[in-house]
């Protein structure tokens, strides 16, 4: 039977879609590929150079220039692969609160979008990919055979981070995290470039009461 070449899964944050796509991706033998990291990256490396996010040129000029890979984990520490910017390894700082802070406005950039989108349509083309992120279905892969839109209510979207923040034994304020993820719902679904919304062929599936194995079966039968 022949699979789905290109499975696409965009959602807002913390709706399951990196979990649920990496397990899908193990058992099919296809790459997954989470295109969150490449705007995690780029404001990071914002950060770091003091250049403020407000500065579009400047973060413009660095989605540009600076090569982001994403390759198999160097080191057993709860990574599920490794993310480098310029050769350095900076996988756990993307997920620092600080990038979750500032990451919705440097990817409302155009020019940020559209340097990252080149990279990773390249990559979805090859094919045998599960690809995760806001707009693979509506913008980066459009042709995609299979597009799910995985939802999930902001409140249970907060309480899942902040249990996964709890558990890498980091310091979490759950009203903060849902203010947050609140905010970044706001930016990512009004901005004018590839807003977040799903496509009008995805298959949306509400994941506020399913068990991560509840949606990685449900989407296994879409895939066969
Ligand atoms: O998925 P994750 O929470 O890591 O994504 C971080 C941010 O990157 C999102 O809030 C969104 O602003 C941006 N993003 C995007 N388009 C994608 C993937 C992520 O705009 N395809």
């Amino acid at each position: 039977m022949k699979l789905p070449d290109c499975i696409a899964i965009d959602g807002p944050a913390a709706s399951g879609k990196s979990t649920v796509a990496n397990r899908i991706a193990e058992k099919i033998g296809y790459l997954y590929f989470d295109t969150g990291v490449m705007y995690r990256a780029v404001t990071w490396m914002a950060l770091q150079r003091d250049s403020s996010v407000e500065d579009e040129a400047a973060v413009t000029g660095l989605a540009e220039s600076i090569p982001i890979d994403v390759q198999p984990p160097s080191v057993e520490d709860g990574r599920d692969y490794d993310v480098l910017a310029e050769g350095e390894d900076i996988t756990w700082e993307i997920r620092l609160p600080e990038v979750d802070a500032n990451v919705s406005v440097v990817s409302a950039y155009p020019g940020v979008r559209a340097a990252l989108t080149v990279q990773q349509r390249r990559i979805g083309l090859q094919g045998q990919v599960v690809m995760v992120g806001r707009d693979i279905g509506t913008v980066v892969l459009p042709d995609a055979e299979l597009k799910i839109y995985l939802d999930a209510s902001a409140e249970e979207r907060a309480r899942r981070r902040y249990e996964e923040r709890i558990e890498r034994g980091e310091n979490a304020d759950f009203e903060a995290i849902l203010e947050n993820m609140r905010r970044r719902d706001k930016i990512d679904s009004t901005r004018e470039v590839a807003p977040l919304r799903a496509a009008e062929d995805a298959v949306v599936i509400d994941t506020d009461n399913l068990t991560i194995e509840e949606v990685v079966a449900d989407i296994e039968s879409l895939i066969h």
